[in-house]
């Protein structure tokens, strides 16, 4: 049986980042006046997601994410393309009007991951990202009509690819989410 196809970046076989990368720019897909954002050094948690919400290219079944701090990326060509998807979702995700390429999503209210913006580093010509490290949120591609029955190929897939496949985040992301619950639970 052919290996499901997950994302243009993951089906290939994984390009390993350079460590260390020193950033580059993000386009949106219009033809001209593309919206540009800048990253100033490398992303970090880069990973493989499962959830609705996040931007993915057609026919992908899954997004490629990334976060990088918010000092280091700035819009630097035509921002009054840009509107926010969805004002009331935890990170509010940046698109371009014109082609709906999402630019950078925002966490605005308080939270673990504010101070991290989301990005897709597909949008850069640059090589040499920190590569995806694990997928996240995997069962979620069911509740937007993936067969069950393909789900042990998906997660195969990605064991095999050297992702470790979770339905919610990294143990890491998680621990720092809890651990930001407990800090701010009324004691
Ligand atoms: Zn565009
Ligand atoms: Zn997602």
């Amino acid at each position: 049986m052919a290996a499901p196809h997950l994302h243009p970046l993951l089906d290939n076989g994984i390009q390993q980042g350079t460590g260390g990368f020193a950033g580059g720019k993000l386009h949106c897909k219009c033809a001209t006046d593309k919206v540009e954002v800048t990253l100033t050094g490398d992303v970090v948690h880069n990973h493989a997601c499962g959830c609705s919400k996040c931007w993915k290219p057609e026919g992908a079944v899954f997004s490629v994410v990334a976060v990088i701090p918010v000092d280091n990326l700035k819009v630097t060509a035509h921002e009054e393309k840009l509107h926010i998807v969805d004002e009331s979702a935890t990170i509010q995700r940046h698109a371009c009007k014109s082609c709906g390429v999402h630019m950078f999503g925002r966490i605005v209210k308080d939270h673990a991951f504010k101070g991290l913006d989301f990005v897709h580093v597909e949008l850069s010509p640059e090589k040499g990202w920190q590569a995806p490290q694990f997928a996240a949120f995997v069962s979620s591609i069911i509740e937007q009509g993936y067969d069950p029955k393909g789900m042990d190929a998906v997660r195969g897939r990605f064991t095999e690819l050297g992702l470790v496949p979770y339905d919610v985040l990294s143990p890491p992301l998680m621990d720092a989410l809890a651990g930001y619950t407990y800090a701010h639970a009324a004691k």
